[in-house]
Formats: C-alpha cells, sequence, structure tokens
C-alpha cells in the first residue's frame, strides 16, 4: 500500500509517499510561502504517485469538526497569507482518495505511537519545541480533539524568580510558549539559542518551564510516555534538568515507576527524529484503513 503524507509547518512543508509500515520511499521539502505557491509544488509531487490514501498533520490553529462548514481550514493564524485556508478542500480538489487531516503533534504523537519511542502505548504525549509550542496526546489509544484541539503551548506557568523576561505571546505574553519557546530563548539573551552555552543560566530557566508544563499534563492526562522533539530539544542538556525538575515540583505524589525510577526512559527524545512529523502523517493516513 503506498500512502501519501504531509507535514504542513509553518516554515516548510514536508512530503512524502510511505508504505504501510513506515518506510519512506521519496521525501521532498517546500519552504512555505503563499497557500497558493505551496499547494501547487505539494499538488505537483503528488500527482501521478498512485497513493491510495493521504495522512496531513498540519500547524494550526485548524478546523477538526467534522460538522464544520471550515472542517479542514487553517484558521485564525498569525501566519501571514494563511488565515482561513482550506487547505484539506484544495487537496481534494486534486486527489479523490480519503485524507486524514489532524494536528502535526496528534500526528506525531500517533506516529511516535505506532513506530517509535512510544511503540505499543494507548497513552502518550508528544510535545514540540521550536518556533512555537503544541502538544499532541494519543489517550486510551485515541488522539484528543475536543471542542478544537489541545493548545498545550499556551498554558500558564509560574515565572522563575530569576527571570525578568516579560514573554512574547501575542495573546499571554508570559505563558508556556511566550516565556519558553525557541524565539523566546532568543529574545531573552539576545542572541540564538544554540550559540548559548550548554551550561547557560537560559537551560535551567527552560527547563523549569517545560518541567512546570510536563506536570499539568501528567496529571491531567497520564501518558506512559513523555515525547519532547522541536529544535530547543536539540539541547540534550536539557533531558536531565527536564527530568530532576519534573521529579521536584511532583514531589513524591505521583508513585508510579516511570516518575519515582526510570525518568530516563519516561521522557525522551523522539525515536524517529527528523522523520517524526513525516510518519506521523503516514501513521493518520493508516487510520483509514484500519477503520479508526
Ligand atoms: P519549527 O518550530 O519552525 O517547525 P524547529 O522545531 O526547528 O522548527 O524550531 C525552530 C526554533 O528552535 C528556532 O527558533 C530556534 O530558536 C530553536 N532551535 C533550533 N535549533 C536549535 C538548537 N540546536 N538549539 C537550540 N535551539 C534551537
Ligand atoms: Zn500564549
Amino acid at each position: 500500500m503506498r500512502l501519501g503524507a504531509i507535514e504542513a509547518g509553518g516554515t516548510k512543508f514536508v512530503c512524502g509517499i510511505a508504505t504501510e509500515n513506515g518506510e519512506i520511499l521519496e521525501r521532498v521539502s517546500f519552504p512555505t510561502e503563499t497557500p497558493e505557491e505551496t499547494l501547487k509544488n505539494v499538488i505537483n509531487f503528488f500527482k501521478n504517485k498512485e497513493i491510495e490514501a493521504m495522512g496531513i498533520g498540519s500547524f494550526g490553529p485548524i478546523d477538526l469538526d467534522l460538522n464544520s462548514k471550515t472542517y479542514g481550514y487553517i484558521t485564525k493564524t498569525p501566519k501571514k497569507y494563511w488565515s482561513d485556508f482550506n487547505l484539506l478542500g484544495e487537496l481534494k480538489k486534486h486527489f479523490d482518495i480519503p485524507m486524514v487531516f489532524d494536528t502535526d503533534v496528534n500526528g506525531a504523537a500517533l506516529g511516535e505511537a505506532t513506530w517509535g519511542a512510544a511503540k505499543g502505548l494507548k497513552n502518550c504525549l508528544y510535545l514540540t519545541i521550536g518556533t512555537g509550542i503544541g502538544g499532541g496526546a494519543l489517550v486510551s489509544g485515541e488522539l484528543v480533539h475536543g471542542m478544537l484541539h489541545p493548545e498545550m503551548g499556551h498554558i500558564l506557568v509560574t515565572k522563575h524568580h530569576e527571570d525578568n523576561y516579560k514573554g512574547k505571546c501575542p495573546f499571554h505574553k508570559n505563558c508556556f510558549e511566550g516565556l519558553a519557546a525557541g524565539p523566546a530563548i532568543e529574545e531573552r539573551w539576545g542572541t540564538k539559542a544554540y550559540d548559548l552555552p550548554k551550561d547557560h543560566k537560559a537551560w535551567e530557566l527552560e527547563a523549569y518551564y517545560i518541567a512546570q508544563a510536563l506536570v499539568n499534563y501528567i496529571l491531567i492526562l497520564s501518558p506512559e510516555k513523555i515525547i519532547l522533539g522541536g529544535g530547543v530539544m536539540k539541547q540534550e542538556q536539557l533531558f536531565p534538568l527536564v527530568r530532576k525538575c519534573v521529579k521536584e515540583l511532583l514531589n513524591g505524589y505521583v508513585q508510579t515507576n516511570e516518575i519515582l525510577n526510570d525518568t530516563d526512559s519516561y521522557i525522551v527524545y523522539p525515536e524517529l527524529g527528523d522523520n517524526a512529523g513525516l510518519l506521523g502523517a503516514v501513521a493518520l493516513a493508516l487510520t483509514i484503513k484500519k477503520g479508526l
């Protein structure tokens, strides 16, 4: 079976063809320009590729309500040109095959649960910390949707006592994303995040914010595995700092083996690495076949 997959990001669109076993046969990437220019490239790529189904993991916010007139749209995004764009509808005009549309992070969570770090688990969380922060969750084997879809980057966190930075979120200023996404780190310290030394104070603050968010997700969703991806998590020294801080903040309240003895294998980097987004979209396409 040949499946089409699109990881629709604010910076780039990654398109691929894969088998149902998650083997990527072809992969290309286009910069995210205007919807017209970007979709022209995407549609040309998939033409005559004989795909049977397509999965699309998209940046958001997106409309996932099947009963809504704007189902399949990217809704009110600050990303120039993309507000109210009917992404799914445009693809459907060109390809008469079943399509599954979801958030990029829900896709990534499902991909990791199918082939990666959370393989075989029915409950996991995927969080990306990059230009923005977003989270996807698999709970009891189902991706979490609801009224809209989770917006895990915009939860409120307590400021670190040494942090004087005002925050960067245009809606909430000092929400989690406003304090901890890549652009916030860069504005706070006045330098590119990857240029900050590994022992810089920046990472202690960053770990504190990530850990607070994870504690909230742990308490609400009870994931069996937490996967942290995105550009900022390329800073490997964050992982031990985050694990330690999560334990400190939970303070013995959650008495599971994962938290008490095994945070090293509980809070992890995506096993699918840079393919997490694309394979996530493949996993979304596969849900059609499974009739989910
Ligand atoms: P996007 O979120 O646009 O899909 P990324 O996940 O790569 O893309 O996130 C990009 C952001 O992550 C940049 O704004 C930068 O601040 C940060 N970033 C990228 N690479 C690194 C790195 N090696 N170390 C720390 N921060 C990084
Ligand atoms: Zn916010």
